[in-house]
């Protein structure tokens, strides 16, 4: 029987089969038909590879049904051979049946089947082999050498492979090479050999599957999953899986290494090794937070710190999702830890910066509201101290911003040095600190460490600076008691703090001992800015007598707020504001405005040689338009100077007394004289302000007052005036409140007189009511 021809019957029964297969199939044929038989090995090989079974049918029907059950019990595995057999039968209907099913076999083949010669040459090519290999047909690729296709070590694995066959066993290798078009594929080939009659191993059958696709996927996911492990050892991060009750890892990450200072196996060995590196502090919040997770089944994060085996401390954050299973219930738990150490480093330094005074280097405003607000809310006891530096404004301006700021610094210093170290300490802004003294602060307490205070401001700071005085007024406001929030505690403790103030500064004060007027002091400065425009000052004269005579020789000019609602007020409640806000200046300029024009008034009407005393304060005297406020004022109400006095305290000068002195000198030139006023109150060191070269000295009212009852202050009193004569300087006594001290400043020698007893501050139109009288008495 002709083969081929018989291929062509089998084409009928397969539906389509190409005539190269045939060829393919033929070449089997031929070889088993010269032989009339073939070893059981070679129909084994032959079916196994999805060839030759229908040719084999028809070239002897015995042997189909042996090749058949062969197979088929190769493709059913040995389990079914039993089976197959018995069902078997060698009819010839079932023959056919047979043909078809072997043919369909061989069609269904998707490997590259080729013979190869014991030399490697490939005798024949299977025809979905030849598409395999992009070749054009099978022809393509007969008597190519086969080995030839191979390069490098999978050359050598093909060489191994076809000599292991040759050797007469079944071999397989897996490689890459490339087809006829050079596209490079990747084969599984499993080479068997055939033998002939001699039972020698004449050719080799050799199947190649294209694996190529699989080679890819799984070079994608080794490349993929070396990926992952490089990402996953270098980030800090640490990527786990744990079992739904947190007992157990199902897998753990590299980077545990890294973030833990523990290995995964660590943890696969002891689970919980991770937590004992957990700060005691944050072991509970944490340990709460995963039986939450574990019992609400839903995802949590949290942060915390570890000490590390290394001993060095790091901000983890771990963040966790569970993970549930077909019926609902968590299967595990996966998230991931990170080192969060960076951005807590860097969180606090911003902190840092949003919540502490660059000058200072203290907590600001905000850290100490902040502070505030967590004790109350805790209802912790607590005293807040605010304190306020008397004259700051002076002192800046006098010593410097520079020279300020580091008067600022020690006094920071000063404050944090005297204070429990638990003490919270603020700068609140310029001269204002705040401080906070946690615990229950018994009043007593408070006040020995609020006096303390000042007395460190007063020796200590002075001690290093230039500055003469330094000196605070503190309020203090106690919580619960003078308020439940920030906002009250603060209010009550600046409300204090002003009554301190007040209360003739360098002390302090309660809260509750703020009297209601302060309140009412703060109504005062909110109204004082609008007080000029609408015309609220006035002012008030005294008379300044000759001894002798009681004759008005000059008159001191007193301010009066004439407030809307509370009436004349004195200077004493509203100078300190003006001050303070340095309003001073421009109330200053408009009282030696009007001061000169009533002067003008006087001496136009026959007072020639009345005097005119105006007072200035240090805010004003340090005040560059000082000079030409007191100018202006003569030219435009033509008044002679020397009929002007400029009256100044001791504390003004001393100040700054370089710059005073300059201001004065400048004023002494205008011709206008200078008086200092309250004499005996501040250094009285008349030797010291001989050097400002006054005119007159006034000798404070509270010497006039022990006049006629400590002798001790009438010799002083009597020293003051000598000395100030032997300078050439004139004496006013202040205060004079009855006919003993009158007398006894006449005996003295003091050149003029100043009081209630001769005339009390009065508007312009009554100062001289009296004058008549007094000369009479
Ligand atoms: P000062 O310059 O020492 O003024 C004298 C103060 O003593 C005045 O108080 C006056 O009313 C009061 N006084 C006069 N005689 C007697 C007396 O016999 N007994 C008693 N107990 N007091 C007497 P005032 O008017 O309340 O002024 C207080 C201070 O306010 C002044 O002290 C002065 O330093 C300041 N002041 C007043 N007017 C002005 C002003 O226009 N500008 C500036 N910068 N300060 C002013
Ligand atoms: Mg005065
Ligand atoms: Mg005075």
């Amino acid at each position: 029987m002709d083969p081929i021809q018989s291929a062509s019957d089998l084409d009928a029964h397969a539906g389509g089969w190409s005539a190269r297969n045939q060829q393919f199939l033929s070449y089997f044929l031929s070889r088993a038909g010269h032989r009339g038989t073939m070893p059981l090995a070679s129909f084994v090989i032959a079916v196994a590879a999805g060839v030759g079974v229908g040719a084999l049918v028809h070239q002897a029907v015995g042997e189909t049904a042996l090749a058949l059950r062969v197979a088929l019990s190769v493709l059913a595995g040995g389990a079914g051979l039993a089976v197959v057999c018995r069902k078997l039968d060698f009819d010839y209907a079932q023959r056919s049946a047979a043909t078809e099913l072997a043919s369909g076999l061989l069609h269904a083949n998707r490997d590259c089947l080729k013979v190869l010669a014991a030399d490697g040459k490939m005798l024949r090519v299977s025809e979905h082999g030849a598409e395999l290999m992009d070749a054009e047909s099978p022809d393509q690729l007969s008597g190519a050498d086969w080995l030839n296709f191979w390069s490098g070590d999978d050359r050598k694995a093909a060489e191994k492979a076809l000599a292991g066959a040759l050797a007469g066993t079944s071999t397989s290798f897996t490689g890459s090479c490339a087809t006829v078009k050079g596209r490079t594929k990747w084969w599984n080939s499993t080479l068997t050999p055939v033998t002939g009659d001699d039972g020698e191993v004449a050719t080799v059958l050799c199947a190649s599957e294209d694996v190529t696709q699989q080679c890819e996927l799984l070079k994608t996911l080794r490349e993929r999953d070396e990926l992952m492990h490089e990402m996953e050892s270098h980030v800090r991060l640490v990527f786990y899986s744990y079992s739904s009750n947190f007992e157990h890892f199902h897998h753990v990450s590299a980077g545990v290494e890294s973030v833990f200072g523990l290995t995964p196996q660590d943890l696969a060995n002891r689970p919980s090794a991770w937590l004992e590196l957990v700060v005691p502090e944050d072991l509970e919040p944490l340990l709460a937070e995963m039986s939450r997770i574990a019992s609400e089944a839903t995802e949590g994060r949290i942060e915390y710190r570890i000490r590390r085996p290394d001993g060095c401390l790091r901000w983890i954050r771990s963040t966790a999702y569970p993970v549930f299973d077909d019926s609902a219930k968590v299967a595990r738990i996966v998230g991931v830890s990170e080192d969060i150490t960076l951005e807590q480093e860097r969180l606090a330094a911003l902190d840092r910066l949003a919540y502490t005074d660059a000058l200072t280097g203290l907590s600001n405003r905000g850290a100490l509201i902040r502070h505030m607000k967590t004790l109350c809310r805790q209802n912790v006891a607590f005293g807040l101290m605010f304190v306020d530096l008397d004259r700051f404004k002076v002192l800046n301006d006098t010593l410097g911003h520079t020279a300020a700021d580091r008067l600022l610094q020690d006094i920071a210093k000063v404050i944090q040095g005297a204070l429990p170290p638990d003490a919270c300490v603020a700068r609140l802004g310029g001269d204002e600190f705040a401080v906070i003294v946690r615990g229950p602060s018994d009043k007593a307490t408070l006040a020995t460490l609020a006096q303390s205070l000042l007395n460190l401001f007063s020796s200590d700071v002075r001690k290093d600076h230039a500055a003469p005085f330094v000196t605070a007024s503190i309020g203090i406001s106690i919580f619960p008691e003078h308020g439940r929030d920030h906002e009250a505690l603060l209010t009550s403790a600046d409300i204090a703090m002003y009554a301190a103030k007040k209360g003739g500064r360098n002390g302090f004060r309660f809260a509750d001992e703020a009297s209601s007027d302060v309140l009412g002091d703060f109504e005062l400065e909110c109204d004082l800015p609008t007080a000029l425009a609408s015309n609220q000052f006035v002012l008030h004269f005294q008379g300044i007598h000759e001894p002798a005579s009681l004759a008005v020789k000059g008159v001191e000019a007193l301010v009066r707020w004439n407030h809307p609602t509370r009436g004349l007020v004195r200077p004493a409640s509203f100078i300190p504001i003006l001050e303070e806000s340095g309003f001073i200046v421009e109330v200053g300029a408009w009282v030696m405005d009007a001061a000169l024009a009533q002067l003008s008034i006087w001496q136009s009407a026959g007072r020639q040689e009345l005097s005119m005393s105006v007072n200035v304060s240090a805010r004003q005297l340090r005040d560059d338009s000082l000079v030409a406020i007191v100018d202006e004022a003569l030219r435009k109400h033509d008044v002679p100077p020397h009929c002007v006095q400029i009256e100044l305290t001791e504390s003004a000068l001393m100040e700054n007394a370089l710059l005073a002195q300059a201001t004065l000198m400048a004023l002494k030139r205008l011709g206008v004289r200078i008086a200092i006023d309250d004499f005996g109150t501040g250094y009285s060191s008349l030797r010291y302000l001989a050097d400002f070269s006054p005119d007159i000295v006034k000798i404070d009212r509270s010497f006039t007052a022990r006049l006629d009852r400590d002798a001790a202050a009438a010799s002083i009193v009597r020293g003051i005036i000598q000395m100030s004569h032997e300078l050439g300087i004139k004496v006013t006594a202040e205060g004079v409140e009855t006919d003993q001290q009158l007398h006894a400043l006449r005996d003295a020698g003091c050149d003029y007189v100043q009081g209630y007893f001769l005339t009390k501050p009065t508007n312009a139109d009554k100062l001289f009511h009296r004058e008549g009288a007094l000369a009479a008495s």
